[in-house]
């Protein structure tokens, strides 16, 4: 074992999950349960929201953990991911929730990266390459952070494919695969064990935390 990871501190007990999304609540708290966890969320615990002011998807995750574990004084997760285009240098990124504006409407988002795309000339697949981030915090009170980061590398498809998922999900097939996640059940997008090693920047990351800080439990 390298010495980084012994220097990894584990979860146990309560954490705080700081996120006021129902969606994202709902699939951290399945994964922790695997693990002994048990989570309370910000939301239900009414803690306000703070201001994303971070430059990057880790810098955002660790604003929102630690404000929580400075909040309640236990420790407390965050993550925060988006989908990044090459072609638009970057875009939407950490603006991918905003880019779909206050009634989330991500139809006009996905619409908005295919109007850019057509503009820069992107039509190739090559041309169209992408990928979703996923970072992940857990903050302590003493100050003690963990980090994880993951991404998913794929192609921007248009027309967007499938109704399942959230967000970009159908515009964005992964590499290796021929179907959407906006055409695969949950499982599969993200792919976790025994049947799969992780898919999506999500599980990915996840997996990375579970690794370093959670014990299975049972
Ligand atoms: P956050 O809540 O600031 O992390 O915003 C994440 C945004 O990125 C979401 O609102 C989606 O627009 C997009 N996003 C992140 N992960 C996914 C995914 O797995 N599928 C589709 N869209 C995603």
């Amino acid at each position: 074992m390298a010495a980084q990871d012994r220097a990894h501190r584990r979860i146990t007990g309560r954490l705080v999950i700081a996120t006021h999304n129902p969606g994202k609540l709902a699939e951290m708290r399945d994964l922790l349960s695997l693990y002994g966890v048990q989570a309370t969320s910000a939301g239900e615990l009414g803690l306000p929201e703070p201001e994303e002011t971070g430059t990057s998807f880790r810098a955002n995750a660790l604003i929102k953990a630690a404000a929580a574990a400075k909040a309640t004084g236990q420790p407390a997760f965050a993550d925060d991911s988006g989908l990044v285009v090459d072609a638009l240098d970057g875009d939407p990124g950490i603006y991918s929730a905003r880019w779909a504006g206050p009634e989330k409407d991500f139809r006009a988002a996905m619409n908005k990266i295919q109007s850019l795309l057509v503009e820069r000339g992107a039509k190739t697949p090559e041309q169209r390459r992408g990928r979703f981030v996923s970072a992940l915090c857990v903050a302590w009170p003493d100050g003690h952070v963990e980090e994880f980061e993951a991404t998913v590398d794929g192609t921007i498809v248009w027309p967007p494919r499938g109704k399942l998922g959230f967000g970009y999900d159908p515009l964005f097939k992964p590499d290796g695969h021929d179907r959407t996640f906006g055409e695969m059940p949950s499982e599969e997008k993200h792919g976790l064990p025994p049947r799969a090693r992780g898919l999506s920047h999500r599980a990915r990351a996840f997996l990375a935390l579970a690794d370093a800080c959670l014990t299975k439990s049972g």
